[in-house]
């Protein structure tokens, strides 16, 4: 099967056309990030207009790069929700016309099934599985028993990590999206401050960075209070120290008690490389095995909205021409 996959739910305007749901065909993504940086964040209606520019032009791409006709597919995949309302109609519109035009079926993709669908682009997937999604807006720990059956053990009950990355990043006048300056600062880091984790309930796997991102906040307003300056380099070191401690410590726990054979980490912020080296280093001790996609397809991409679209397609799901964007989708399961 190949399917096109379309993603336009924050501010990546992306399409691409994947082979059954392993094998990249081709994978076109025009990023934002140049205008986005002006404003320290995505603007909503910046990102809605800079969809509208791109979209065609990245679905003709990733049809041309590919060397495959319409004709060729087998159906259209497109992220559903959760987003931006404005810039998910976007690609939702897209590829509408293009499924209706081209008498093909359409899919809606949840964007965490695609994050975590990366994964399939690599490698088999093995079950039971716990996937660690860190993304700009979502923390969550997720088991998986099987293709398209999601059990949600732990989220965040406040900021995202990616969330907590970028605030902080702002904070240290570090460019937009925050993650790669402050990973980069942390690796050239000669030095530490010690920053708090946020552990909660014994058995939780809920997680919570809206404290640490306040204790950073305060350690550099106290310092100019007191007219000294900010090593940033350290205040990265120790923010970053304290993200992926809870971050590892919690999963690992998760994939003892769940027995899991596989653990992947899935989102923008598994392009930390603090983080791939420590969840790396302590499921390798464990003997478990631990997967995650290169930094390009950590990030927001199309290849893995057509990967989650496939399995979704094996399993029988179809959309319809009345599909509309959903910004808080829940994910839900497609096996049952
Ligand atoms: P969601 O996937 O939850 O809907 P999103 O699509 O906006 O949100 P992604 O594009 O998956 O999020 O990830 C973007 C986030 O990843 C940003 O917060 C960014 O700072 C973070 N990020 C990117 N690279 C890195 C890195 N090297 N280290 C840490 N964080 C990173
Ligand atoms: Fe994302
Ligand atoms: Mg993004």
């Amino acid at each position: 099967t190949y399917i096109l996959g379309i993603e336009t739910s924050c501010d990546e305007t992306a399409a691409s056309i994947v082979k059954n749901g392993t094998e990249i065909i081709s994978n076109i993504v025009a990023s934002q990030i140049t205008s986005q940086k002006r404003f320290g964040g995505v603007v909503p209606e910046v990102a809605s207009r800079h969809h509208v520019e791109q979209i065609t032009i990245v679905i003709d791409e990733a049809l041309t790069e590919a060397g495959l006709q319409p004709s060729d597919l087998d159906a259209v995949a497109v992220t559903e929700g959760p987003g931006l309302v404005g810039a998910l109609l976007i690609g939702i519109n897209a590829a509408k016309a293009f499924a209706f035009a081209n008498g093909l079926p359409i899919i809606g993709v949840h964007h965490i099934a695609g994050h975590i669908y990366a994964n399939q682009l690599m490698q088999k997937m093995e079950f039971p599985l716990l996937a660690l999604i860190v993304s700009g807006g979502h923390t969550e720990l997720i088991l998986m028993d099987e293709h398209g059956s999601f059990n949600l053990i732990g989220e965040t009950r406040d900021d995202a990590a990616g969330e907590a990355y970028d605030k902080v990043a702002r904070v240290l006048g570090l460019p937009y999206p925050g993650g790669p300056g402050i990973d980069k600062l942390a690796a050239a880091s000669d030095g530490e401050i010690e920053f708090p984790r946020a552990w909660l309930e014994k058995d939780s796997y809920d997680f919570s960075f809206s404290g640490l991102k306040s204790s950073v906040i305060n350690y550099k307003h106290n310092l100019e209070q007191r007219g000294e300056t900010v090593n940033p380099e350290h205040v990265a070191s120790g923010f970053q120290s304290s993200i992926i401690d809870v971050l590892t410590t919690k999963s690992v726990r998760a994939a003892k008690e769940f027995g899991v054979k596989q653990v992947i980490a899935a989102g923008g912020v598994a392009a930390n490389n603090g983080l791939r080296n420590s969840l790396e280093k302590e499921f390798k001790k464990l003997d478990i095995p631990f997967k995650v996609p290169p930094i390009s397809l950590c990030t927001d991409n199309a290849a893995m909205i057509a990967a989650a679209g496939t399995s979704m397609f094996d399993a029988g799901v179809r959309g319809t021409l009345a599909m509309n964007g959903k910004p808080g989708m829940e994910l839900m399961s497609w096996n049952k």
